[in-house]
């Protein structure tokens, strides 16, 4: 049986592409490619002569179930994007999730990836983020707003991808969602010549793509919301309502009075016995 391997590839920059990238592409009997003509460039920089295969978002599925069937039958196929992870914005999932469930063994090449880049880069909180590759485009806009609902009140930094023709809808949105002073850095063509990174706030990154066309590729990152400022703003709700009212509200949406009780301290930041005085009395 053989494998698969899912190798990174840079992602602007040709030294980024690890020795171990090279010899695991050298070695393998196929490689997949999201774009066999851009891939072939990498291939001859790196004088790696094995064959190739195009593996893109429209072939997936039935090119997944070829690919398999090659390595039940014993080759170790590769996986490359035109730059960076396989898998993340980027074909791969399907072919690793099939690929595990046909018993074959994946492993990973790591190396670039711009998400991580961009965040490690951005001057923002990095503890602790989430991925959201690209925003749905205007024509799945109830999914988009669903998405950015759902982040309204998101505290952990927020990595978007965006291509520079979108970058300023982009960031009209985000505006709209998040407000104009949120926190935000636009980190341009990493690993490139013209790298750079624009710390500022949203506001300030829409007018300044607004003022000349944006250029390059771009990962948008933004600052999470202030968990205290979402919790003074829960606390807030609740203070026209008495304890006993809001006990009451959970209790009639079918909650145990035991967990009512509960939540309303939690949301109110004050202890359970109070909560319990105010309903008993
Ligand atoms: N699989 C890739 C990775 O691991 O980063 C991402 C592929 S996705 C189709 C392409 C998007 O990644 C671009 O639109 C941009 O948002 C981001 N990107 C890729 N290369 C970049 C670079 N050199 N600088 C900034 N962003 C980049």
């Amino acid at each position: 049986m053989g494998k698969l391997f899912l190798v990174a590839t840079p992602i602007g920059n040709l030294n980024d592409m690890s020795p171990r990238a090279v010899e695991i592409l050298k070695t393998a009997d196929l490689i997949a490619a999201e774009d066999t003509r851009n891939t072939i460039k990498l291939l001859n920089h790196f004088d790696i002569r094995v064959p190739m295969t195009s593996y893109h978002e429209y072939n997936r599925i039935e090119k997944a179930e070829e690919l398999i069937g090659k390595m039940q039958s014993g080759m170790n196929v590769a996986l490359v994007t035109d730059a960076g992870m396989p898998a993340i914005s980027d074909p791969g999932e399907d072919l690793v999730r099939m690929s595990m469930e046909s018993g074959i063994e994946v492993t990973v090449v790591p190396g670039p990836c711009a998400a991580v880049s961009a965040l490690a880069i951005s001057g923002l909180p990095t503890g602790r983020f989430v991925f959201e590759g690209f925003l749905p485009n205007d024509k799945n806009k109830k999914e988009r707003e669903a998405r950015l609902e759902a982040l309204k009140n998101e505290t952990r930094t927020i990595i978007f991808y965006e291509a520079p023709h979108r970058l300023v809808r982009t960031l009209e949105i985000l505006v709209k969602t998040f407000g104009e002073t949120r926190r935000a850095s636009a980190v341009r063509e990493l690993t490139k010549v013209h790298e750079e990174v624009n710390r500022s706030t949203l506001g300030e990154l829409l007018e300044k793509y607004s003022l000349s066309e944006p250029r390059g590729e771009f990962v948008i990152v933004v600052e999470g919301e202030d968990p205290l400022k979402i919790l003074e703003q829960k606390r807030s709700e609740w203070s026209d309502i008495s304890i006993r009212e809001h006990v009451e509200r959970y209790v009639n949406e079918g909650m145990d009075k035991k967990d009512a009780m509960k939540k309303v301290a939690a949301e109110r930041g004050i202890g359970k016995r109070e909560v319990y005085r105010e309903c008993t009395d």
